[in-house]
């Protein structure tokens, strides 16, 4: 069943071409300087498209992830880089093969600027809902984060997203057949998410995780230790990540799961049942450094 919604799907990308008949507006497509964010301009660095594996593309730029799982019925998009790279993401999706106008839902890893940033407006070239936690809808809709994120004081205000549908830790979202769990994976920020689905060819199906940042970063002065919510929130998403089905491990940050290096070689290259559980041990180890570091 799955071979032939796939099948059909790839006929439709095929006969629908390029269109480039979405809306664009420049407020929501602002780039940050290299004043407000060194960094910004690097992550921003188109990249080609990547068909990964079955309905699952890499869209994003060089620095930013961002995944489109497709279908007959729709596609769903995770991430919207920064404001600026909305516009690389929606030719990536065309350059596939794709109508933008078929993207049907947008959800997102967590709420800071270079995930959440382009979504606003990606959001108004698509149509597509956005769906996200509790926490990260609230920050989208503010376009600013809320007063618990670790980073609140120094995360760069992004466009408005003017709605956002909140779904709880475990939902499943579905389009068609395609079937995408939200998993509760906080601590990076209050309302970090990863998601998790699984991507069929021929007989062959591999469960895709994109796995939310881990890092424990902040701005001066907040300490982790005396904030144990998001203390939990790290601890429960490690224990996540070291139990989920993960053949196929990928991050906001293509680099932190050594993506490009793995592309070469797709889909084979892209397989690790035990990335996922390096990442959660890794994330750990950076937690309690950073704790150590906070008790000194
Ligand atoms: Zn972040």
């Amino acid at each position: 069943m799955l071979r032939t919604v796939i099948a059909t799907a790839a006929t439709a990308a095929t006969l629908s071409g390029p269109t480039h008949a979405y809306a664009q507006d420049s407020s929501l497509t602002r780039a940050y300087s290299a004043a407000e964010c060194p960094s910004c301009a690097g992550w921003d660095t188109p990249t080609r498209p990547v068909h990964l594996f079955a309905n699952t593309y890499y869209v994003g730029t060089s620095g930013l992830a961002s995944i489109l799982v497709a279908s007959p019925d729709g596609h769903v998009l995770i991430d919207g880089g920064l404001p600026s790279s909305a516009p690389a993401i929606l030719r990536n999706i065309e350059t596939l093969g794709f109508r933008v106008s078929d993207v049907k839902i947008i959800v997102n890893s967590h709420e800071h600027y270079d995930h959440a940033g382009g979504i606003a407006a990606l959001q108004r070239a698509t149509g597509a809902r956005v769906l996200a936690s509790d926490a990260a809808a609230a920050t989208m809709m503010r376009g600013v984060p809320g007063a618990d994120d670790p980073q609140h004081a120094i995360a760069l205000p992004m466009p408005r997203v003017p709605k956002v549908e909140t779904v709880p830790a475990g939902h499943v979202v579905t389009l068609g057949q395609l079937q995408l769990t939200m998993h509760a994976t906080g601590g990076h920020t209050p309302g970090g998410s990863t998601w998790s689905w699984t991507s069929c060819e021929a007989e062959r199906c591999l469960n895709f995780v994109y796995a939310d940042s881990q890092t424990p970063i902040s701005q001066d002065g907040f300490r982790f230790s005396d904030n144990p919510r998001a203390l939990a929130a790290f601890r429960d998403g490690h224990a996540l990540l070291e139990r989920i089905a993960c053949d196929v491990l990928i991050t906001p940050h293509p680099g932190a799961s050594q993506l490009w290096q793995r592309v070469k070689t797709a889909p084979d290259g892209l397989i690790d049942p035990d990335a996922c559980k390096r990442y959660a041990t890794a994330a750990r180890l950076q937690l309690d450094n950073r704790l150590a570091i906070e008790r000194r």
